[in-house]
């Protein structure tokens, strides 16, 4: 089997509300790059890779050169094609190879007749557990529904989210606020869902004195683990010597070199794999085998995934033995998706795993069009800024949080 071409198509899915983060804003929507490799025995592969627009579809048409007329067999030999570690020095295109992964994987898969987790050793389990995943948002600009700003409304939030997708593990993205304030929402947060598990990642923007005086301030509380609540390894092993519980992230630790350093000097105990950080599925099966071996925790990382990274995200969850953890995934967030048969759906805080041959997902052609028609419309947007903050630059360590009281909607386009 040979690939005949390359095809990606940016598109944009709006969330239920805007997200915010400690570097600004998902501005109400996810941009995603949807890829399709094409065969000569007519079998068609999908992936998906983060943010879109020109220069994104560039770099897949640029891939074509390299791969038409390639056995989408030879994974490996694709990795040093198109992602040869010396000339990464001049070509980053770790998160265009996962996609281009995802794809190749989906095509064997389908030509195989077997899902992509049969291909990667087997499932384990047949459905993979998620965590909430909630935010401070901002209200939906069109009908200012679903701000979360206050511990009473994020309590709500939680507490509606349990009861419809069945949710025990619940994770707060932070980094917004000052931490004082992060500290009663968690605080209040855990209270009220007592008896569940509970995972705060504020994306490394404190102090190290900042997140060990966090750290230590929910002690009580049963924390899966404390992410990144300081930039780089010194500084994780800093917090670390101070702390009592796992420190995670999806920020140091994302390739193997990373990887040994920690090991050889630990400073993270629970590493977050990314299908798309670590340059595709396998990489990821890869390091839950190193973190196996040296008994480090291992979870699921979300990015910003539609369907066809979600079911890649499954399809991992489902194979390594060392998942000791819900996974993350900010797909409930989207109030559509661009897969036949429309959304994957919860059962009891988890996904089932998709079983049917390949990446177990079929591209919906009009969603397809709709979402990128959208696109079209409204273009990218700044994730790296606040829609209400013209001007602010966050640093790091941050000491420009927003305010709580600010109660302001924004307004853009959505
Ligand atoms: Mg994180």
């Amino acid at each position: 089997m040979k690939i005949t071409d390359i095809k990606a198509t940016t598109v944009t899915v709006p969330l239920a509300a805007p997200l915010r983060h400690a570097n600004g804003c998902h501005w109400g929507r996810f941009v995603r790059t949807i890829v399709e490799v094409e065969t000569d025995e007519g079998i068609t592969g999908l992936g998906e890779m983060g943010g879109g627009g020109e220069s994104a579809e560039a770099v897949f048409r640029a891939m074509k050169t390299y791969l038409v007329g390639r056995d989408p067999a030879r994974l490996e030999e694709m990795r040093f094609l198109i992602a040869n570690p010396t000339a990464s020095l001049y070509n980053n295109r770790t998160q265009a190879l996962a996609a281009l992964e995802f794809a190749c994987l989906d095509i064997l898969g389908q030509q195989w007749g077997v899902p992509v987790s049969e291909i990667l050793g087997g499932r384990l389990q047949d459905r993979v557990p998620f965590a909430s995943y909630l935010f401070f948002r901002y209200p939906n600009p069109k009908d200012g529904s679903g701000e979360t700003r206050t511990p009473d409304q994020l309590v709500a939030e939680a507490r509606e989210l349990k009861a419809r997708y069945g949710f025990t593990s619940h994770k707060l993205k932070g980094g917004v606020f000052a931490p004082e304030y992060e500290l009663e929402c968690y605080h209040a947060l855990a209270s009220a869902l007592a008896g569940d598990r509970f995972r705060f990642d504020p994306n490394a923007v404190w102090s190290t004195e900042q997140a060990i005086w966090f750290g230590q301030a929910i002690e009580d509380i049963r924390n899966d683990y404390l992410e990144d609540p300081v930039l780089g390894l010194s500084g994780m092993r800093r917090a670390r010597e101070k702390l009592r519980m796992p420190l995670a992230t999806n920020t140091v630790v994302v390739n193997f070199e990373q990887l040994a350093a920690n090991i050889l000097d630990p400073a993270v105990d629970v590493i977050l794999l990314d299908t798309t950080f670590w340059g595709g599925i396998r990489p990821c099966v890869k390091a839950a085998g190193v973190c196996e071996t040296f008994q480090l925790g291992v979870a699921v990382h979300s990015s910003g995934e539609l369907g066809i990274q979600l079911a890649t995200m499954l399809h991992l969850g489902a194979v390594i033995p060392n998942l000791s953890f819900a996974a993350d995934a900010h797909y409930h967030h989207l109030v559509d998706d661009i897969i036949e048969g429309g959304k994957f759906e919860y059962e009891d805080g988890a996904i089932r795993v998709p079983t049917a041959p390949g990446l177990g997902v079929k591209l919906n052609r009009d969603k397809l069009a709709e979402y990128s028609e959208l696109y079209q419309r409204l273009g990218s947007y700044p994730y790296d800024q606040d829609p209400l903050r013209p001007g602010w630059t966050p640093l790091v360590p941050n000491n420009r949080w927003a305010d709580p009281a600010d109660d302001r909607s924004p307004q853009i386009p959505f």
